[in-house]
């Protein structure tokens, strides 16, 4: 069996970032409102040196030090957050560019398109920057329900399909004559899935290690289906505990998954 580990994988800028604002707090017991990131494995260590995940401001008590997690939150939650705690706010500085590009559209009276998942905690936040309805979409065929306009902004969310977000911009070209587009799929994401495409080349399965709900780990999945591999998305060791294995395999790491996992996949399949 050969095993190849793709490069780049697993941690970007934004999650390093988040854990070490984190990682800093530590003596404070602080609270963090949702996962800082979304892995079990990273949520349940920091549980286990006495942080505190909460999933809305009321199970944050009085005077707490509370940490943003590095997916954003709407402008509401944030105000509401600095009345009353102190507050470390980890968003990724991408996920902020995308808030000041919605906000600029809607100041400029442009309606505004977001292309991603309506309950990802990131869109949400991003929905949450503005004062007016956004219209989120997420594939091409939404684009024919969408309203006529004579002008249209649109922001995407940061961990998309590099290929399916272009797809859905050209239909939406198509539809509108002028569209202002900024492309929010941060560098990370996009670097992570030109390394699984060309991996799909040579290898029969790609190993995609992250969280389930993990936006990033489930779109690399799909890039490689797409570019003609086989690949599952493994949490833990565990998941492959079951599987029988072909002789080329490619192992990558979503953003936000430890390399420990990866170490421990790696050693788990040389030994098979
Ligand atoms: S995946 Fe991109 S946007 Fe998300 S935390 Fe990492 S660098 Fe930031």
């Amino acid at each position: 069996m050969k095993i190849t580990l793709i490069e780049p994988r697993g941690f970007c800028f934004g999650v390093c970032r988040a854990l070490k604002m984190l990682d800093d707090l530590l003596p404070e017991h602080p609270y963090v409102l949702h996962e800082i990131v979304h892995n079990k494995q990273i949520v349940g260590d920091y549980q286990q040196k006495g942080v505190c995940f909460v999933e809305n401001l009321d199970q944050v008590p009085p005077k707490a030090h509370l940490v943003l997690s590095a997916h954003g939150v709407t402008k509401e939650i944030e105000k509401k957050a600095r009345q009353n705690f102190t507050v470390t706010d980890t968003t990724c500085p991408f996920v902020k560019k995308n808030h000041r590009w919605v906000q600029e559209l809607e100041a400029k009276g442009i309606p505004v398109i977001l292309i991603g998942k309506a309950s990802h905690a990131e869109i949400i936040g991003l929905l949450g920057q503005l004062k007016q309805k956004a219209f989120i979409i997420s594939n091409e065929k939404d684009v024919d329900a969408l309203p006529n306009f004579d002008c249209v902004g649109v922001a995407t969310q940061t961990t998309l399909s590099v290929d399916d977000t272009q797809q859905i911009v050209l239909a939406l070209q198509k539809k509108y004559k002028n569209i202002l587009f900024q492309n929010g799929v941060c560098m990370a994401t996009q670097e992570r899935q030109k390394a699984v495409k060309q991996a799909a080349l040579t290898n029969q399965l790609i190993i995609v290690v992250g969280d389930k709900k993990s936006s990033n780990a489930n779109r690399l999945v799909e890039v490689a289906k797409s570019a003609g591999a086989d690949s599952v998305l493994v949490e833990t060791v565990e998941d492959l505990k079951n599987m029988s294995f072909p002789d080329t395999i490619a192992i990558t790491a979503a953003a936000s998954a430890p390399e420990r996992i990866v170490a421990e996949i790696l050693d788990f399949l040389k030994r098979y």
